[in-house]
């Protein structure tokens, strides 16, 4: 069966402006991603991936190449990045209502919402708390609703949880699996750890040093849910090797 993609990228290459010509961080990375598929881009720090995630968000122009995203001119696009970046005067219930409420929805019906957004990601009952008093992992839970709160075609994630400690990120691990089951959403999320990309991915692309280009494109083949005992696995070990030299 095969499956027409919800987003094509080609050729895409991406140059800042220096004193040396250019500096050329994205060179000529071509992929696509169907429908409800959960991609991970893996590469080294410096290999261009939040660069990617920016293009394909629209908040930076490609030097070349093109982004096509099918069925629809203004895809919705929900972004989370590294730091949660919630507004520090605005409760947790109220941080998620901010996208609905610059689209000028009507508040009870944002309120309803967010209500929704923090049952899914395991909030529930944390509406009126201040992001001071919010742990990383549930800083970053709220980051993941609001991103999901008007219901986006794709889910665009830049390390997520990068700065989490390793058992809140692995939790989160988890928790990012079954929102992405339930909502039943198109993922694409970039990461520097092979265990994560495994963990997580239906297909891992590797980027290599910079000039990111694609090295590798790896089908995930392990079986969901996935589980914790699937790291120790041989076939789990063979996979990461795969990642591990693909990368250099
Ligand atoms: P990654 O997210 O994989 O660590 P980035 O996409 O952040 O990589 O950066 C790729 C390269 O592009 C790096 O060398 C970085 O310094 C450079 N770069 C990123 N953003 C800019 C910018 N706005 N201006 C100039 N150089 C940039
Ligand atoms: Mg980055």
């Amino acid at each position: 069966m095969s499956v027409d993609p919800i987003l094509t990228v080609h050729n895409l290459s991406a140059v800042f402006p220096d004193s040396n010509g250019g500096l050329r961080a994205l060179d000529g990375v071509s992929f696509e991603v169907c429908p409800q598929e959960f991609v991970c881009v893996l590469g080294p720090s410096g290999s261009g991936k939040s660069t990617l995630l920016r293009i394909l968000a629209g908040l930076l122009p490609p030097s070349s190449g093109k982004v096509t995203f099918h069925g629809g001119e203004h895809p919705g696009i929900g972004m989370v990045f590294q730091q949660a970046n919630l507004m520090p005067w605005r409760t947790v219930s109220e941080n998620l209502m901010l996208p609905l409420e610059l689209a000028g929805a009507e508040i009870g019906a944002s309120r309803q919402k967010a209500q929704e957004m923090m049952e899914l990601v395991g909030l529930e009952g944390f509406g009126s708390y201040w992001p001071r008093d919010l742990s990383g992992g549930m800083a970053q839970r709220v980051a993941i609703a609001r991103a999901l709160i008007h219901d986006p075609d794709l889910l665009l994630l830049d390390e997520p949880f990068g700065s989490l400690d390793a058992l809140t990120r692995e939790r989160m691990w988890m928790e990012l699996s079954r929102i992405w089951q339930a909502r039943q959403k198109t993922v694409l999320m970039v990461t520097h750890s092979i265990s994560e990309a495994l963990f997580l991915a239906d297909r891992v692309l590797v980027l290599s040093q910079r000039p990111g280009k694609v090295k590798m494109g790896l089908e995930v083949d392990l079986p969901r849910p996935r589980k914790d005992e699937m790291r120790y696995t041989a076939h789990f070990g063979v996979l990461a090797r795969q990642l591990k030299e693909a990368i250099g």
